[in-house]
C-alpha cells in the first residue's frame, strides 16, 4: 500500500484524524498509549481538540455529557463522541462505557488500538480479540479491511437510526502506514440525520385516541430531550391541557413546575391513565413494562419512537406514530391546530391528580423539616434545592441520593440532568460533572455544575476530583453520606459488630466505613472541602461553595445511616426508580 508515484501520501493516523475533521468532530476524549498515541498526535495537527483522561470509563461517560450538554449549542444528534483507547486492558476498560452508550441510544465512535496484523494469535502484546468482544456492546464492530475505506466506518452509524456505540478497531500497523490520498473514499461529510414523520394516518388516529380518552397521560422520555423537541412538547401540553411525567432525564423538557406536571402523582397517574401518549420512552424497567399492576390492562399506549424495533415491543400499541419526536409532535401540533381540544382542568382525573399531588408533597414535606439529627435524606435535599441556582446541570447517581434528588431537586431547562441512566450504572458521576464543567467553562462560564452523590457511587469515580482540581473546574460535590450502600452502621453500631469478628465476617455487606471524610479528598488536591452534621452547618457550606466560582469544593453531609426513603404504597413498587 505504498504511495503512487507523486501522489499525496497519508499515514493512517492522519487519514483517521481528517476523516474526523471531515466530519466536524472538533473534540477526541481518550487515554493515549501504544498503539495510538500518533493518532491522537494526528487530530490536535489538524485543530481537534485532545483531551486526555485517567480511566477508560471515565472517557465514556465524558463523552456523552460533553455532547448532551455542548447539544444547547449545536445539534445534539448531528455530531458523535470520538474516544481514543488502547489495546487490550485499555479497550476492555472501555466496555462498559460502550454498553452503557449504546443501552442509553447516544452516539459514540470508539476507536481502538489493536496488535499488528502479523502478529495476530501469536500472543502479540496486550491482543485480545476486540472486534468479536465490541460486537455485544455495540451497533457496529469492525476492522476497516483497509486504510481507504476507514472513512466509512466514520460517518453514520453512530448518529443515524437510533443513536449508539460503534466500534472501530485499528491494528498498530495500520497507524503508520501510507496510503495515497487519491485512493480513500468516503472524505466528504454525511448529511445531517434524515428526520422522518409518522404516517399521517397513524397521526389521526392517535388524535381520535387522545380525543376521546377521560384519563390521558404524556410520559416524556429522554428521546424527546435528544431530539430537542422540548418547545413543541410545551405547547401540546398547553394546548391541550395534559397531564405530563417526565421519566429521570426527560425532567426539565418541560419545568417541573408546569401546572400540568404531575410527577408528584406518579404511581397514580400511571396506575389509571386510559391513554398514554409515549413520546421517546421505553416501556422497560423504569416503566413497569407497561404492564399490569403498574398500569391498567386495558391502557391504550400511543408511541412514538425513532427505532422501528421499538415499536410494540411489550405492549402492543393502540397507535404507532414511528419517526422522529420534534416532527411528530408537530404533526399533532398541526392536526391539533385544525380539530382543537383541550382536555378540561376541572375533570375528575385531573382532581384525582391534584389530590395526590398535595398528600405526596406533604409527606416529602414533613421529612424534609424534621429537626432530628442525623438529617434524613429530604432534610438535606430540601437545603440543596432552596439555594442551588435554578439553571444548574445537576449530575446525580447513588441508589436512594439519586431517586429521592430526583423528586426533590427540580429541572427547569432540558438536558441538564444527567444520572446512572436505563442500565443504572455508578460511577458516571464525576465523568458527566467533569464534561459539562469543561463545555461551561468554553462558553458559559456562570452555569454551575452539582454533582450530588451517594457515598458509595463516589467511591467509583472518586479519584477524578483530581482530574477536577488538575483543571480547576469549580464543581461542587455533594456526597450524601449514609455510611453504605442503601444502608449502612453509625459508628457506635460499627464498634459493637467488630466486637464478633473482623469486618469481612461480621459487618453487613451494604456497610462502608462510618463517618468516611471524603472532603479530605478535595482538600487533598487543592479544593475546599466541608464536613457537615446539621442543617446550618449544610446551608453554610453550600453557600461558600457557591459564592465561590473558581474553586472546586466537597461537601460531605452525614446523614442517619438508616434513613430510607417514603414507604411505598404498593407492596410491588420496590426496585429503586419506580
Ligand atoms: P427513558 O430512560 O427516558 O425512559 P429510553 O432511553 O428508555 O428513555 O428511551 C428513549 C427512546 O427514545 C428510545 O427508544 C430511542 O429509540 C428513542 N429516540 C431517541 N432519539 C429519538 C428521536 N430523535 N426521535 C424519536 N425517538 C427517539
Ligand atoms: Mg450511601
Amino acid at each position: 500500500m505504498a504511495s503512487g508515484s507523486g501522489a499525496e501520501a497519508v499515514s493512517g493516523a492522519q487519514l483517521i484524524a481528517e476523516s474526523l475533521k471531515a466530519q466536524n468532530i472538533e473534540y477526541m476524549f481518550g487515554i493515549v498509549g501504544i498503539p495510538v498515541t500518533e493518532i491522537a498526535v494526528a487530530a490536535q495537527a489538524v485543530g481537534i481538540k485532545y483531551v486526555g483522561m485517567r480511566n477508560e470509563q471515565a472517557v465514556m461517560f465524558f463523552v456523552f455529557t460533553f455532547l448532551f450538554f455542548l447539544s444547547h449549542f449545536v445539534l445534539f444528534s448531528s455530531r458523535p463522541g470520538v474516544c481514543l483507547v488502547v489495546s487490550g486492558p485499555g479497550f476492555l476498560h472501555a466496555l462498559g462505557g460502550m454498553a452503557n452508550a449504546t443501552i442509553n441510544c447516544w452516539p459514540l465512535i470508539v476507536i481502538g488500538g489493536s496488535s499488528d496484523r502479523n502478529q495476530e494469535t501469536m500472543g502479540a502484546f496486550q491482543e485480545f480479540p476486540q472486534v468479536e468482544a465490541g460486537r455485544l456492546y455495540n451497533k457496529l464492530s469492525v476492522r476497516p479491511s483497509s486504510l481507504e475505506v476507514i472513512p466509512f466506518f466514520l460517518r453514520r452509524t453512530s448518529i443515524y437510526g437510533r443513536p449508539g456505540a460503534c466500534y472501530i478497531d485499528i491494528p498498530g500497523d495500520f497507524v503508520n502506514l501510507q496510503v495515497n490520498k487519491s485512493s480513500v473514499k468516503y472524505m466528504e461529510c454525511c448529511l445531517p440525520p434524515p428526520v422522518s414523520t409518522a404516517e399521517q394516518s397513524a397521526v389521526s388516529k392517535a388524535l381520535c385516541i387522545i380525543a376521546h380518552s377521560k384519563q390521558p397521560l404524556l410520559i416524556i422520555g429522554k428521546g424527546a430531550a435528544y431530539s430537542h423537541a422540548e418547545n413543541n412538547i410545551r405547547k401540546l401540553v398547553d394546548l391541550c391541557g395534559l397531564p405530563f411525567l417526565p421519566t429521570p432525564m426527560a425532567k426539565g423538557v418541560v419545568p417541573d413546575d408546569h401546572p400540568n406536571c404531575v410527577a408528584a402523582a406518579r404511581s397514580t397517574a400511571l396506575q389509571h391513565a386510559d391513554v398514554i401518549i409515549l413520546l421517546g420512552a421505553r416501556l422497560n424497567w423504569i416503566l413497569h413494562f407497561g404492564l399490569p399492576p403498574r398500569f391498567r390492562q386495558d391502557v391504550k399506549v400511543i408511541q412514538i419512537d425513532i427505532c422501528a424495533e421499538e415499536l410494540g415491543n411489550n405492549v402492543r400499541p393502540a397507535a404507532t406514530l414511528f419517526g422522529d419526536i420534534n416532527a411528530v409532535t408537530q404533526q399533532l401540533l398541526e392536526e391539533f391546530g385544525k380539530r382543537p381540544l383541550k382536555y378540561p382542568s376541572n375533570s375528575e382525573w385531573w382532581k384525582q391528580l391534584r389530590e395526590k399531588i398535595v398528600s405526596n408533597e406533604e409527606r416529602s414535606k414533613g421529612l424534609a423539616l424534621q429537626k432530628t439529627l442525623p438529617m434524613n435524606y429530604y432534610t438535606v435535599f430540601h437545603h440543596i434545592r432552596e439555594l442551588i441556582p435554578k439553571d444548574c446541570i445537576i449530575v446525580s447517581e447513588g441508589a436512594n441520593t439519586m431517586d429521592i434528588g430526583r423528586t426533590m431537586l427540580p429541572n427547569y431547562y432540558p438536558r441538564q440532568r444527567l444520572d446512572a441512566g436505563t442500565f443504572g450504572t455508578m460511577g458516571v458521576g464525576l465523568g458527566f460533572a467533569i464534561a459539562a464543567a469543561m463545555v461551561a467553562k468554553d462558553r458559559t462560564p456562570e452555569k454551575r455544575i452539582i454533582c450530588i452523590e451517594g457515598d458509595s457511587a463516589f467511591g467509583f469515580s472518586g479519584m477524578e476530583v483530581e482530574t477536577i482540581c488538575r483543571h480547576n473546574l469549580p464543581i461542587l460535590i455533594i456526597v450524601v453520606n449514609n455510611n453504605g450502600i442503601y444502608t449502612g452502621l453509625d459508628a457506635d453500631a460499627w464498634k459493637e459488630m467488630l466486637k464478633f469478628g473482623d469486618p469481612a465476617t461480621c459487618v453487613p455487606p451494604v456497610s462502608l466505613l462510618p463517618n468516611s471524610h471524603y472532603e479530605k479528598i478535595m482538600s487533598a488536591f487543592g479544593g475546599k472541602g466541608y464536613f457537615v452534621k446539621t442543617p446550618e452547618e449544610l446551608q453554610n457550606a453550600l453557600r461558600a461553595s457557591l459564592a465561590d466560582k473558581q474553586t472546586p469544593s466537597l461537601v460531605n453531609v452525614m446523614i442517619d445511616p438508616q434513613s430510607e426513603r417514603k414507604k411505598q404504597e404498593f407492596h410491588w413498587l420496590t426496585r429503586s426508580n419506580l
